[in-house]
């Protein structure tokens, strides 16, 4: 391999080169520190001694004096909104969005944060009007969205079904599933409100915009059962089979009082223990334990229970068992007791061992009870909150039909 000499030449050349551009960057540096304004460095250290209002003051004036910084105010305000100091983020924000000489796109930027503080703050009317100013440009679909939050949060359900329809082509989502809901939630209105037939319009919309949607016939079928119509009821309810099976747990009390008004107790219970041979039976244990309990009794529901531990064991099955047995067991203990008071003196042969046994089954029971008191709940798909009861908006994340109608079991 020869050596090339000239490579000794280029050696102190690249070092020089090297010392040259580092005392350049050097010297940009330091012409750009003195390019800043005293007030950044006294708003800094104001900063580093938490007294955030002076800061605030401080930082003002220098975007004042030199309007490239807004990016310091934008992160200044976001820190302040993040740490719930929404006061500061207001002030911080308002002051962008006030100046007029402010780019648009930055002044638009500001108001969209604004509009969040307020939002935060509680304030929400304030939110609206910030939000409001936001109805084209870069910012419109972000804004549409919190202007949405807002509405559900003051359950403005009509301009949230307007604000949804917008953010439609805007975010290219498809918001049927949340529009539906809305219906539905302006049904309920209209039923506190005690005007059925407006409720019932909004529950056909509901059901015209997401014909999945199973809260709708679930509403439609407690507007036909108030207005005395089980039959009708009955038609909505037993629908939800076709549209979502898994679902018809949440509406099994309301067919079994239905069949009640009817007169057509055994319609009811034979439609549940249909029920209880499918993979709907853990939803169901309950309404059909206690329906065949109202209509024959405690030894009928232990047996019904029997075959269900048998076909599907839990936990759930043997703690109804119980309750069906000691249910049993009290009654025999009640007519033993009625006999005795019959028969003049002496305590009738084998009482003991039957209060010993009536013991033993409530001691099972109460135990059983204990352990799956908690056992069953409705869990979010999105943000895994767990709750006793079911909700069509889940309020861990506010995000709709995100509960299964199916509970899950969690050890604790
Ligand atoms: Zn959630």
């Amino acid at each position: 391999m020869i050596f090339e000499t000239w490579w000794l030449l280029a050696l102190p050349l690249i070092f020089g080169l090297g010392w040259m551009a580092a005392r350049f960057d050097a010297r940009q540096l330091m012409s750009e520190q003195g390019a800043l304004p005293r007030s950044y460095f006294k708003g800094l250290n104001f900063l580093l001694n938490e007294q955030p209002d002076q800061a605030i003051d401080a930082f003002i004036e220098v975007v004042r004096l030199d309007p490239e910084t807004t990016e310091l105010h934008f992160a200044l305000g976001a820190l302040f909104r993040r740490r719930g100091e929404t006061e500061r983020a207001i002030r911080v924000h308002q002051n962008l969005a006030s100046r007029q000489d402010l780019p648009d796109a930055e002044r638009e930027h500001a108001l969209y944060e604004l509009g969040q503080d307020f939002l935060r703050a509680g304030l929400l009317d304030r939110a609206e009007e910030s939000l409001r100013r936001l109805m084209s440009g870069p910012y419109a679909a972000p804004a549409k969205h919190v202007l949405l939050e807002l509405y559900e949060v003051e359950k403005e359900w009509k301009k949230a079904i307007d604000a949804a329809r917008e953010l439609q082509p805007l975010e290219q989502k498809d918001y049927s599933v949340q529009i539906a809901q809305f219906c539905c939630e302006l049904a309920q209105d209209a039923l506190q409100r005690k005007q059925p037939d407006d409720a019932i319009g909004w529950l056909q919309q509901a059901a015209r915009e997401n014909p999945a949607n199973v809260r709708a016939p679930m509403l439609l079928g407690d507007v036909a059962m108030a207005a005395g119509d089980a039959q009708g009821a009955l038609g909505h309810w037993l629908g939800i089979e076709k549209q979502d099976a898994t679902y018809l747990p949440l509406v099994a009390d309301r067919v079994v009082k239905a069949y009640r008004q009817l007169g057509d107790d055994g319609r009811a219970l034979e439609w549940l223990r249909g029920l209880l041979k499918t993979n709907l039976a853990a939803e169901l244990l309950d309404s059909a334990y206690r329906a065949e309990l109202e209509q024959h009794g405690a030894h009928a529901a232990a047996v019904l229970m029997r075959e269900q531990l048998r076909r599907q064991p839990s936990l759930q099955a043997l703690t109804k068992y119980f309750e069906a047995q000691a249910a049993e067991v009290a009654q025999a203990s009640v007519a033993v007791t009625a006999n005795a008071a019959d028969v003049a003196d002496g305590e009738p042969a084998g009482c003991a061992h039957d209060v010993e046994h009536e013991q033993e089954v409530s001691a099972i029971r109460d135990l059983l009870q204990h352990r799956t008191r908690n056992l069953a709940r409705y869990t979010c798909r999105e943000c895994g909150f767990r709750a006793r009861l079911f909700y069509w908006q889940c309020p861990g994340c506010n995000r709709w039909e995100t509960y299964a109608p199916r509970r899950s079991e969690a050890l604790g």
